[in-house]
């Protein structure tokens, strides 16, 4: 797991004076990668965000390639040099600075692509308290499955169609089934879910039949963005059965722009703990690092704007908030290692989702069929307006962000996407 180093410094300032301003997503202490690009149809370029800037990686010579995937791929070691050479390059008092002031770009200005070719994507379960307030509305006597405390659940996904943050999607039209209907019907999901999620990212790959251990596992992430996995819950409760969630998901989904790395990452770990009742983990998913400080503390939050509040000049609202160290049941190390253990081969950029992040409490609830009880209880919002469901033109918005006390405070940006009617 990375350790502390210059670049965590609380006392290091950038020139970029944006950067320096409290509250910042984007302090010199962060430092995520993306892709963005002039205009929409020009190739995406690699750049790291500073305030609100980006550094054109590219321009301030310190790569000579345009392919994310090939950068997420270099060993740790060669991540955190280039890290240390960004960093040093955007300190107040760096030789480069008017050298590199002609390599920012205004994020404003600049139309952001997903961060980075996404050859598969993995989805998993990683909240008990998402898992077992589902699975109490699909099986009321049998809410969590014997295997959940054992194994990392996941599915495979679709790469296809996860799209960046400010982009529209259309609501998805599929077969459903009420629970008193005697065959099903055809037509608009009329409950559309968002899903709170964290998507991480793998960075060097493993060869297929050599599994990634705890001790390796952290070397081969890369980081980690915001992610939607917008779901339709009426397709999802009739098609899911027996092989899990298929076009109930892979209609769209939304990453945040920027991954934020594990290296910025390496103030906020906290330790991996289990409750006595609860069974250990396996030793493959095991570790004394992992252990010791194998999880993170990501504070999160979901909000949602809906069309009228738009029309009327209306902020969106906050629906809910949870932070990973009260919703993770695994760590992202674990994922890791389960997903490899039986020799399948994870490649630069595969996404791993971690599943909707739903904390213990009703108002910590990653996903509207939580906080709504599958629809009965809708959430009444500032306005007057209420949502089982989302509707048509809502918009729904997830941030993230790192503090704690002694640090500079990092953030994963905004995560958002606008429902259309289908
Ligand atoms: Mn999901």
């Amino acid at each position: 797991m990375n350790t502390l180093n210059a670049t965590h410094d609380p006392k290091l300032r950038s020139w970029v004076a944006s950067a320096n301003e409290a509250g910042s997503d984007f302090p010199i202490q962060n430092l995520p990668f993306g892709r963005f690009s002039h205009s929409p149809d020009s190739t995406p370029r690699i750049g790291v965000a500073i305030g609100d800037r980006i550094l054109d990686l590219r321009k301030a010579g310190l790569i000579d390639t345009d392919d994310m995937n090939a950068l997420m791929a270099a060993s740790p070691g060669k991540r955190a040099a280039l890290r240390a050479l960004i960093s040093q390059g955007l300190a107040e008092g760096s030789a480069r600075q008017s050298e590199w002031e002609a390599a920012l770009v205004s994020q404003s200005a600049a139309t952001m692509h997903v961060p980075c070719r996404i050859g598969d994507y993995t989805d998993f379960y990683t909240s008990v308290h998402h898992a077992t307030t589902v699975g109490k509305q699909f099986r009321p006597d049998n809410p969590l499955l014997p295997n959940y405390k054992w194994v990392p659940i996941g599915y495979h996904g679709r790469a296809s169609s996860i799209g960046v943050s400010g982009g529209s999607f259309k609501r998805p039209r599929g077969q459903t089934k009420a629970v008193d209907a005697d065959i099903p019907s055809f037509g608009p999901s009329k409950r559309l879910d968002f899903e709170l999620e964290l998507g991480w990212f793998i960075g060097e790959g493993n060869p297929q039949g050599e599994p990634i251990d705890m001790e390796g596992a952290e070397s081969h992430l890369f980081g980690v963005a915001l992610f939607n996995d917008w779901s339709a819950r009426d397709i999802q409760g009739w098609e899911y059965q027996p092989l899990g969630p298929f076009l109930s998901k892979n209609f769209a989904s939304t990453l945040s722009p920027w991954m934020v790395t594990m290296e910025a990452l390496a103030p906020f770990r906290a330790p991996f703990e289990r409750v006595s009742d609860d069974p250990q983990p396996l030793p493959y998913l095991d570790s004394p690092a992992n252990r010791a400080q194998g999880a993170l503390s990501i504070t999160l939050e979901v909000l949602l704007q809906t069309a009228k509040m738009r029309d009327a000049g209306e902020a969106p609202v906050r629906l809910s908030g949870t932070n990973t160290t009260r919703a993770a049941y695994w760590t992202p190390a674990q994922l890791v290692a389960h997903h490899t253990v039986n020799g399948c081969n994870l490649q630069p950029g595969d996404l791993l989702g971690s599943g909707t992040l739903s904390g213990p409490n009703a108002d910590e609830a990653g996903s509207l069929m939580e906080l709504t009880g599958s629809g009965k209880q809708p959430v009444v919002l500032a306005n007057g307006e209420q949502r089982a469901f989302l509707e048509d033109g809502d918009t729904l918005i997830l941030r993230g962000w790192c503090e704690s006390p002694g640090t500079v405070r990092i953030g994963l940006g905004e995560c958002s996407g606008t429902v259309v009617a289908s």
